[in-house]
């Protein structure tokens, strides 16, 4: 049975694939296969009551060949080495598909953020920088938000970073708050970019908008960003979920009352007019796309054979095992690979990095502009590339990725 329980194990997997279509030499690959520096780091953070308490983190620096590393901080008890490094290389394939100047990196500490006190999340947020601080930079590697860690956090740990320097290192880190550096758009980029995806998708497979059922697992920032876009381009969101469960309208959700309820009642449960669905059930619901913007390996061989949907946008990293990959495509069911369906967040990332450099401020919708280009240049290369060689979307964009990675390695 597949091991979908070690993402770093279904992260090599997928380079394997791709590798073999791209005919890449064996010696790039086990290059490729491990980060070049993974640094663990026990480090000490006290606690209201006095006590003294050691955390664990994790950075990966999977791949510079491209550029900086670039790649979020999750905060999350879950968090474990092959996870991370996983997550890492994931990011060196998602920068080079969207075309930015970045390696891949990824870092997160293993902590129930719910379990701390404000005042120890901060000192743990500013030790974890300390700490990071001789690897990082704004030429060395760029860390960013990522599960359960907030603009508020980024602005702790860059000001701890610049202490550690001795001077203000606003590009040393991603996702802060406007006020603090960030850029305009970063919230909305990751799910605005998904629904770019998915007009473009309908464009190619000339999808009828209004009636592109759409079942959404996740109401994060991704998920919520998402469904809002989405639906504002006249496609229906007809289920939706968090942790706990979700909710499920067959003739569409109004998807603006469903998040207020959330953020009123703290629970989907009760919405009106809808009936409740698990997060496995809302997985195999009649629609036409289905996208998990929530956690790994939700689609795996187990379910996969029970998917109605026709198309899944990838919006969560690494959603679906490479076992259940397969069975998904010899169905006919076309996946919108994660590398570049949730690549719009790190491309705001990027804007907001560029923006640090040059001492500028972009306006909101200049940044919305610059996306939806670079979405749909990776969409449309992509989808050649599927066209051209006979292959997977998943397939065709890891070519496109490991293309430039190898180019950039010279090794091509
Ligand atoms: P978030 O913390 O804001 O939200 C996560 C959501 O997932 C919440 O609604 C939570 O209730 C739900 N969830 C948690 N466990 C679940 C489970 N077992 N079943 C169903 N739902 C569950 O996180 P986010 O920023 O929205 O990220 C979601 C996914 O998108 C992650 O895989 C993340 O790595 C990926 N991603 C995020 C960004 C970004 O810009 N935020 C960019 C690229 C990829």
């Amino acid at each position: 049975m597949e091991n979908h329980q070690n993402p770093f194990e279904n992260a090599k997997e997928q380079l394997n694939r791709a590798a073999k279509a791209l005919n890449l030499s064996s010696e790039l690959v086990t290059r490729l296969s491990s980060p070049e520096r993974f640094v663990e780091i026990n480090f000490p953070v006290k606690m209201d009551d006095g006590r003294e308490v050691v955390f664990k983190g994790f950075r990966s620096q999977h791949s510079n060949a491209r550029g900086p590393y670039k790649g979020g901080i999750r905060f999350s008890e879950e968090v474990n080495e092959a996870e991370v490094k996983a997550l890492s290389m994931w990011m060196t394939w998602k920068c080079a598909v969207a075309d930015l100047p970045y390696g891949g990196g990824k870092g997160g500490v293993i902590v129930d953020t719910k379990k701390l006190s404000i005042g120890e999340l901060e000192r743990l947020s500013r030790a974890f920088a300390r700490a990071l601080a001789p690897i990082i930079g704004p030429e060395i590697d760029i860390p960013a938000p990522d599960m359960y860690t907030t603009a508020q956090i980024m602005d702790w740990m860059v000001d701890e970073y610049s202490k550690v320097v001795g001077k203000k290192s606003m590009a040393t880190f991603t996702g802060k708050s406007l006020a603090n550096g960030g850029s305009e758009g970063r919230p909305e980029a990751t799910g605005l970019g998904g629904a770019i995806i998915l007009d473009e998708l309908a464009k190619v497979e000339k999808l009828k908008i209004e009636n592109c059922k759409i079942a959404l697992q996740g109401m994060g920032n991704v998920g919520n960003h998402f469904a809002l876009e989405a639906v504002k381009r006249g496609y229906k969101v007809v289920a939706i979920s968090d942790s706990k469960g979700g909710i499920y309208a067959a003739e569409g959700l109004d998807v603006n009352k469903v998040i207020s309820y959330k953020e009123e009642e703290g629970t989907l449960a009760g919405f009106p007019e809808a009936q409740s669905v698990s997060n496995k059930e809302l997985l195999e619901l009649p629609v036409i796309v289905l996208v998990p913007a929530a956690i790994e390996n939700v689609i795996t061989e187990e379910n996969a054979g029970r998917i109605k949907a026709k198309y899944v946008i990838e919006m969560a990293n690494g959603p679906v095992t490479p076992a259940a990959d397969t069975l998904l495509e010899e169905r006919g069911v076309v996946s919108i690979p994660d590398i570049l369906a949730n690549s719009g967040g790190v491309t705001v990332s990027y804007f907001e990095w560029y923006q640090n450099m040059h001492d500028e401020h972009w306006p909101k919708e200049k940044v919305f502009e610059m996306l939806k280009p670079k979405m749909q240049l990776g969409f449309m290369k992509g989808w050649q590339l599927k066209e051209e060689h006979k292959v997977s979307m998943r397939t065709a964009v890891y070519l496109l990725a490991l293309k430039r990675v190898a180019e950039a390695s010279n090794k091509a």
